[in-house]
């Protein structure tokens, strides 16, 4: 290669697995198949880099890049002893995207290119198969037609079957020779009649063809949903494998298929299973276009074959110490592995995996729990269970029953198109997404339903893998289901587009109707033991946000050890409460405001005893009241409605007219940067020493009652001023004090503190800490105020608009903003240590549900996440893998 030029190609024999970022997935773990010397064919992968520079440069080939690609096939037909295209027996390639992370069928591949009018003669002649050589054509015409140029693939796939019906045979293996070789010229006739020319001859410059449009598929619609869905950047761009073919299509001693090491939907070892196809290639398995054969039956057909098969899924396992997932060609009996990969699996069966292979001491725990566990999978566990017992009680049958192609049960109005499903999902209604078969142009849809069902395909169509990947229940291959129309048959029962059915994933069965559906447990064995890896590799403390006893009591029983958060506003919505909290807010005489207070206080200190009773022993940080007043009374335009309607009937309602008054004195036009937090308790000093003091009366009672208090943390909310905490504070200490006093009994420790939630209390952390004994970061807000983005319009309007043109990575207010949000937590965690050692540090933002966000509270050095109850086990896990990848406190000082 010239000096100063980048190297854009390696050949499989040049990469490695840890190669993955350059050379995509598929092509580092290909190379790592040569170099493991497992039956590999030849080949070479263009780099990502590559990719990233093609479509940077205007769809345009970097510098280097065509000699190289040159270079590399001369060395791939000097080994072969065959020349791309040649006449007389030339070498087929195969192109095959593959990106870093895989992404199932979402990119393009093409086989068998290099064939042309001449050269399908030359292998017709040299393997005496011309049945073979034309049908490796007709492939290529319909793949290179559709992926590279752009003509429809169903064009192609209906002459087919025109083709099977004027032969009145049921699958294309029963065509002849002749009849393929006939459909490669109407194929070529349909790619004409669409591209107004004729079928492109040249072998280099199908190569090149085919290159630029896997690139290009890095950028299709279905590409981009999935790299949405699963977190994964748009900017790194596809690799792109150039691999000599193998076929299994040669006749009865060949065949093409897909395994898993283990069984993918539960987890169990020891059931290596999969699906085959006897002459047939690549895409037949996986199209569902033929009702595959389950592997086991390999080993009656191709025993050999299939026994080498097993010693290779065995010997990758141990190499990759995951699960795999693989793709084989056998050509004349002769096994070739295409691809390996860590296979995609339901979450039941992840925790199961990870368990399993700790017991089989193929990894250690921390090794299981780094790389085995998704944290983020874990909510998956607590999806619906169809009710076995409750469907028997109600006499239900199973109309069909198909493959349990993705656990969990998922009732829904059926939809026949992914973009009616899309369409309703998005309206808020539960759909069932029915199809034939799903192909990845599905994908915005599939995301869209509560379920799938298909007619065709296994365990291994897109349909089961995607669903499974994101964690959405499936049942495929319902031989029972037909669709006609806008009327689905399922056996004896027609529904029409939108009537209700349910199906089960997880045993395959389809119900008419709305069957029930249990809540698994959550105490599931093998999460237990993953869980207690993560407790004994983790350093954060883990909390909840709960306002209820009921949510205490569900976040105590997931793990959470204190409760981080306690709004108190809900509080004040309870019915019985609000014409109390609408006369206090309208008296404007503050001895009547403190009377009526007074009449809230007992609900309160109810409210506070029920959640210290949970809680007890743990610290439990409760919220003063933070929201605008106005929010507990009526709206302004309904009231002056009513006043207008009076007046028109002639109607005098005083109170009414007083309330206005009252709304309209209160009205903001900014009531989020308004009267809320910090800001309305001194506005309101009363509203504090009620809560302060129902706080406290609330522990001495549980103390009393059960001998132990919990640890009391009072924040205050929304400060920026360390004037405003110490105002703040010396009202809650009075009060608490003037409790305690008249109370015996064991003391009750308590803590005074603040929600850090406006850049100038980040920035004058040092400062604030003086009067806080506790931070707790309020990234919500945090987030509104450090980025100027308020949630609800961001989410509603423009934040969409920024993912899909991929300015943004992520929605910052699901993942921590950790360049701009993360920077003010940093350094108000350092402005406050050295004033203040012994500050207690945490976060109380839905960020702390979030894996990625709680990895940088551990890099940070905060000392607890507080998360939604049922987002516990994710914190718990999370937190042990951030403690597997870096130490405590590590990033503070980045
Ligand atoms: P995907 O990422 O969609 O799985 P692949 O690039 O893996 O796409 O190709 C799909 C299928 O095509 C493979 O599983 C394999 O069966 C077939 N295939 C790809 N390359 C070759 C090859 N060189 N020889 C034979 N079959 C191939
Ligand atoms: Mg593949
Ligand atoms: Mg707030």
């Amino acid at each position: 290669m010239a000096e100063g030029v980048t190297k854009w190609v390696y050949a499989f024999s040049e990469g490695s697995r840890d190669m993955r970022d350059l050379l995509g997935g598929k092509g580092a773990n290909v190379a790592d198949m040569t170099r493991l010397g497992l039956p590999v064919p030849q080949g070479f992968t263009v780099t990502t880099a590559a990719c990233i520079a093609y479509l940077q440069g205007g769809n345009a080939f970097p510098e280097g890049l065509e000699a190289q690609l040159d270079a590399y096939l001369a060395a791939l037909e000097a080994d072969a002893g065959k020349r791309l295209g040649d006449a007389a027996d030339p070498l087929l390639v195969s192109v095959r995207s593959g990106a870093r992370d895989s992404m199932p069928g979402m990119m393009d591949t093409i086989l068998n290119l290099g064939l042309n009018d001449a050269s399908v003669e030359g292998l017709a002649e040299v393997t005496g198969n011309p049945r073979f050589a034309f049908d490796s054509y007709r492939r290529f015409i319909q793949m290179y037609g559709d992926v590279v140029c752009g003509v429809d693939k169903h064009h192609f796939e209906a002459a087919l079957s025109a083709l099977k019906d004027q032969r009145e045979v049921a699958s294309d293996v029963d065509l002849t020779g002749d009849d393929l070789r006939g459909l490669t010229d109407t194929f070529k006739a349909i790619f004409q009649e669409h591209r107004g020319e004729t079928f492109p001859q040249g072998a280099r410059e199908q190569l090149y063809g085919a290159v630029r449009a896997v690139f290009e598929s890095w950028e299709n619609r279905r590409a981009y949903d999935y790299r949405r869905l699963h977190g994964i950047p748009h900017d790194l761009g596809t690799a792109v494998n150039v691999q000599r073919m193998v076929f299994g299509n040669t006749g009865e001693r060949s065949g093409t298929g897909v395994a898993f090491t283990r069984d993918n939907a539960t987890g169990e070892s020891g059931k290596p299973f999969g699906d085959f196809l006897m002459n047939a290639q690549g895409e037949d398995v996986v199209a569902g276009i033929r009702t595959p054969r389950p592997l086991a039956e390999l080993a009656d057909v191709l025993p050999g074959a299939f026994a080498e098969l097993m010693d290779t899924m065995g010997l990758l396992e141990r190499t990759y110490r995951d699960m795999q997932d693989v793709e084989f060609t056998i050509e004349d009996g002769r096994l070739y592995m295409l691809q390996t990969r860590n296979g995609k699996r339901g979450a039941l069966a992840r925790v199961r995996i990870a368990v399993d292979m700790v017991d089989e001491g193929l990894v250690t725990e921390d090794e299981a729990l780094r790389n085995l566990v998704d944290p983020a999978s874990v909510p998956q566990l607590l999806l619906p269970q169809l009710d076995r017992v409750g469907v028997k009680m109600a006499g239900l049958d199973p109309l069909a029953t198909g493959v349990n192609a993705s656990p969990g049960a998922a009732t829904g109005r059926i939809v026949l198109t992914a973009d009616a499903a899309e369409r309703e999902g998005q309206a808020g209604e539960d759909v069932i997404l029915v199809r034939e078969e799903t192909t990845p142009d599905d994908l915005h849809g599939m995301i869209a339903a509560r379920g799938i069902m298909t007619a065709r395909g296994g365990k291994t169509s897109h349909a089961a893998v995607v669903a499974v990947g994101m964690g959405r229940p499936a049942v495929c291959g319902v031989d029972a289901l037909q669709i006609s129309g806008d009327t689905v048959t399922v056996g004896n029962a027609t529904f029409a587009v939108g009537d209700v059915i349910t199906i089960d994933g997880t045993s395959g069965n389809v119900y008419a109707g709305a069957a029930p559906v249990t809540q698994p447990d959550p105490f599931n064995p093998y999460l237990v033991r993953v869980l207690e890896w993560a407790d004994r590799a983790r350093v954060l403390r883990i909390r909840a946000n709960a306002d209820t006893p009921e949510d205490a009591r569900r976040a105590r029983e997931f793990g959470a050890e204190g409760i981080g958060l306690c709004r108190t506003e809900h509080m004040f919505f309870a019915s019985e409460r609000v014409p109390l909290v609408q006369a206090m807010i309208l008296s404007d005489d503050d001895d009547e405001r403190a009377r009526l207070l007074a009449l809230l206080r007992p609900f309160q200190v109810d409210d506070f005893t029920g959640i210290f009773r949970e809680m007890r022993g743990l610290p439990v940080t409760i919220r003063l009241l933070d929201p605008p007043l106005h929010e507990f009374l009526p709206g302004l335009l309904e009231l002056s409605l009513t006043k207008a309607e009076n007046e028109r009937n002639g109607v005098r309602n005083p109170e009414l007219d007083a309330q206005l008054a009252r709304v309209l004195a209160l009205h903001e036009e900014n009531p989020m940067l308004g009267t809320r937090g910090v800001r309305l308790g001194l506005e309101f000093p009363e509203i504090i020493r009620m809560q302060a003091g129902a706080i406290m009366e609330a522990a001495v009672a549980v103390r009393d009652e059960t001998g132990e208090a919990p640890l009391v943390e009072i924040m205050i909310p929304l400060v920026a001023f360390e004037q405003e905490l110490r105002r703040a504070r010396q009202i809650v200490v009075a009060e608490v004090e003037q409790v305690l006093a008249m109370s015996e009994g064991a003391p009750i420790e308590y803590r005074v503190g603040t929600m850090i939630e406006l850049p100038r209390a980040a920035l004058t952390s040092a400062q604030i800490a003086r009067e806080a004994e506790f931070f707790s970061f309020g990234t919500n807000d945090l987030t509104q105020t450090t980025l100027g983005f308020s949630r609800d319009d961001a989410e509603k309007g423009f934040l969409g608009t920024y993912l899909r043109q991929n300015l943004l990575a992520s929605n910052p207010f699901e993942t921590l903003d950790v360049d701009g949000v993360g920077c003010l937590i940093r350094m108000a965690a350092e402005g406050a240590r050295p004033v203040r050692p012994d500050i207690k540090l945490g976060i109380c933002g839905e960020h702390g549900g979030d894996p990625a966000s709680i990895g940088f509270c551990h890099d940070v050095g905060l000392h607890y996440v507080s998360c939604s109850p049922f987002r516990v086990q994710v914190a718990r896990i999370a937190a042990g893998q951030a403690a597997l990848r870096g130490a405590h406190g590590a990033g503070a000082a980045a």
